[in-house]
Parts: structure tokens; C-alpha cells; sequence
């Protein structure tokens, strides 16, 4: 029946397509025969699928679905391919190195030599970038992670240098910027002052309806290119997939690269402390840490292929871990009273919150492109707001310092 189906390499989209084919192009021609309403025709499609995978469909294998996991094996050769590129004349060989090494240490297990040979490279990266409190980090992590004894005398040449350094204040390159480091990002700052309700958004924005564009935003004062307007934070960020191994998986920062530590479940997370780990474990990553990797792999964009899934962690965590409270929060909503305009963001509850994600159109502005085309936004939001065909490109011409994106 599905014999088209290759077993590797294929992704959510192949599978549907040959779905359709073979099985639900049927479907949906015996449902056009029952002259069924739209809401027969979803059941009776709902109840076919649902049929299908209690029928053995075998979607793991089609999918090659199979658990992420550590494996220092693997660790060891991706810290080869650092060791390889590790060059103290070659700025972007290093910067690759860097990567290399944080890879390694995400793929090798907890307490593992092969984590503390990562960590213990990753030391020489800092020294080389004269980031000595890093190195001096990296030096601890590696001894913590089972770091072999006829090694120690390197890491502990490595720790003196680092001390030494940091005492002699070589750090010159610093000095001469006035800055305490290198990864500082630029505070965003509204053009104009806060609404009341609001304090995200500049007073000048409100929320309009008419014939013309339905509801929309208005700008009550002219603004130029540039101007900031509106910043958020996300319901639900996420690192873009090639930075999985640069920043953090919860607060989305660069400013840790050099002393990320892994999830200890899968391959795919990492974060700038134990803080950030916990967190991002107890809102949302217990739900998708054994599942991410094959997520990214067969969506066919890694972002859009876990954002769903992770905005559904944080509504199932945003509602004490019980889809039955949180069934019963939705059948309880009035959807008209969400009002992400009038609603006082001073006060409001993660439930009030998730209430302005699930009634989305134009409520939280950050998911305006979803649903909005960009010629259906006011030429006046355009022109002062819209530099890029979207939201993300728009975001991205902002220093934010994080790679994050809202929906
Ligand atoms: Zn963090
Ligand atoms: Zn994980």
C-alpha cells in the first residue's frame, strides 16, 4: 500500500504527498459522493486517519523516526574537525573550531572524557580570544566532566596562563573599545512614549477597523524609518537551526557562546546556565527534548517544524501541565472580550497572554504576518515599520543581539 514510500530521507511533506496519493485522494471522492456537510466531512476525515494510524500505519519507520541521544563517538569526531580548523591566525577557522567543540560537547555524555577533552579544547578557544574568565570556566567544566589525569598537567598550564593573564590585564583589545565585552547589544528603545496599557508598544499605534482593511493599525503620528514601535516578548522563542550550537535555547543570547552548556536529553539544546536549562526544561523542553532532532529533520523548515509543538508546551505548561484546565480555560473564552489593545499588560496573567496568542489575528502584533498580507497593513505602518517583506527580516534589522522568533 505504501510501498512509493522510501524509509530514509524522507520528510512530513513526501509522506503526505504519497498519502494523499494512494489514500486520501479516495477519501475525500467518497466523501464528495455522500454530499457531506463541512463539518461531516471533517469527521468522517478525522475518523479515517485517526483509523489509520490505530491500524499500524508505519509512519516511525517511513519517517526513520528514532530517539536523539548522547554519543561520544561522535562527540570525538566533531571535536577532530574543530582540532582541525583550530588555527590562532585564522579568525573564522576559529570561529568554526568554537562551533565544532560546542557540538561535541552537546553529542557527548554526561561526566564523559570525551565532554571534558571538549570543554578542555574550547578553553583554548577563550585563551586564544583573551576571554580568560571563559577559559578559567572551561577548565572547571572539563575537570567536573571526568577530565583524565594524564591530561591535568595541560589544563592546569592552560589555568595559570589564564590567571596570569587575567592579572596582568591583558585584555587590550577591550581596553581600547571602553567595552567589558564583546557581545553587548544595543538597548531597543520605543520612538515615542509607551502606552498606558501597553508598555511595549509607542502610544501612537491603535488598533482601527473598517471596510477597507478590517481591523488594522494606525499610527496617530508620522513616523520615519527606523522608528521602533513595537517590542515584545515572544510567547515562544526560538534559535534558528544553524545557531542551535552559538546561543542559548532559552534567552537566545550570543554573549555565552564560549561557555554554553547541553540539555542533558538530546543534542539539539544548549544554554548559558543552569538557570536557562532549567527553565527552558520545566516551560516547554520536557515536552519536545526526545523529539526535536527528528522534528527539525523531517519538517521541511526547522523552525516551522518545532515552533507548533513548542507553543503547545508552553500553553500545556501556561495551564499547570493539565489539558483538562486548559480545555476548560477554552470553552470558558469569550473570544470577542481578547483585546491585546485594551488588555493592561501591567497586570496581566500568562493566561491573559496565552488569551491574545489563541485569539490571533492582529491581537498580538508579532503574529501580524501570519495572517496579514503585506499589502493589507496601512501604507503609513508600511512605510515607517516595514524595511523587509516580513516581520522576521524587519526583526532582523534590529540589534537585538537574539535570534528569536514570535508567533
Ligand atoms: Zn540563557
Ligand atoms: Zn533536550
Amino acid at each position: 500500500m505504501f510501498g512509493v514510500l522510501q524509509p530514509k530521507g524522507i520528510g512530513v511533506s513526501g509522506l503526505f504527498e504519497a498519502l494523499w496519493e494512494q489514500t486520501i485522494r479516495n477519501w475525500t471522492k467518497r466523501a464528495g459522493k455522500r454530499q457531506l456537510t463541512h463539518e461531516q466531512y471533517v469527521a468522517f476525515m478525522v475518523q479515517e486517519i485517526s483509523g489509520l494510524f490505530e491500524n499500524g500505519f508505519p509512519y516511525r519507520h517511513l519517517l526513520n523516526l528514532r530517539p536523539d541521544g548522547k554519543n561520544n563517538a561522535k562527540a570525538k569526531v566533531l571535536r577532530n574537525l574543530g582540532n582541525s580548523l583550530y588555527h590562532p591566525t585564522r579568525a573564522v577557522a576559529m570561529s568554526e573550531a568554537l562551533l565544532y567543540y560546542n557540538e561535541s560537547i552537546a553529542h557527548a555524555a554526561k561526566g564523559s572524557e570525551a565532554r571534558a577533552l571538549a570543554y578542555g579544547n574550547r578553553a583554548a578557544v577563550c585563551y586564544h580570544y583573551r576571554r580568560y574568565a571563559d577559559c578559567l570556566e572551561n577548565v572547571r567544566l572539563a575537570r567536573a566532566s571526568n577530565y583524565s589525569d594524564r591530561l591535568a598537567a595541560k589544563l592546569k598550564q592552560r589555568e595559570e596562563q589564564a590567571k596570569i593573564a587575567m592579572e596582568q590585564n591583558l585584555c587590550e583589545h577591550l581596553q581600547r573599545s571602553g567595552r567589558t565585552t564583546d557581545f553587548v547589544a544595543e538597548e531597543l528603545k520605543l520612538c515615542c512614549q509607551a502606552h498606558a496599557n501597553v508598555p511595549q508598544m509607542a502610544e501612537c499605534l491603535q488598533l482601527g477597523r473598517n471596510a477597507q482593511f478590517g481591523q488594522h493599525i494606525v499610527t496617530s503620528r508620522p513616523l520615519k524609518v527606523g522608528d521602533v514601535v513595537l517590542f515584545e516578548k515572544p510567547f515562544v522563542t526560538m534559535v534558528s537551526h544553524e545557531f542551535r550550537h552559538l546561543r542559548c535555547g532559552y534567552c537566545c543570547s550570543e554573549a555565552n557562546c564560549f561557555t554554553l552548556i547541553p540539555c542533558e536529553g538530546c543534542t539539539m539544546e544548549m544554554y548559558c546556565s543552569e538557570e536557562c536549562l532549567s527553565k527552558a526544561y520545566q516551560e516547554y523542553h520536557r515536552y519536545e527534548c526526545g523529539i526535536v532532532r527528528d522534528l527539525k529533520r523531517i519538517a521541511d523548515d526547522p523552525i516551522n517544524g518545532v515552533e507548533g509543538i513548542r507553543a503547545v508546551a508552553v500553553a500545556i505548561v501556561t495551564f499547570g501541565n493539565d489539558l483538562d484546565t486548559h480545555q476548560k480555560h477554552l470553552n470558558g473564552l469569550d473570544e470577542s472580550k481578547v483585546n491585546a489593545f485594551t488588555m493592561d499588560w501591567n497586570t496581566a496573567t500568562a493566561k491573559d497572554i496565552y488569551n491574545t496568542v489563541h485569539v490571533r489575528p492582529m491581537q498580538n502584533l508579532a503574529t501580524a504576518k501570519i495572517w496579514r498580507c503585506k499589502s493589507s497593513i496601512p501604507p503609513s505602518y508600511i512605510d515607517s515599520c516595514w524595511s523587509g517583506p516580513s516581520w522576521e527580516r524587519c526583526a532582523q534589522q534590529i540589534p537585538t543581539g537574539a535570534n528569536c522568533y514570535s508567533i
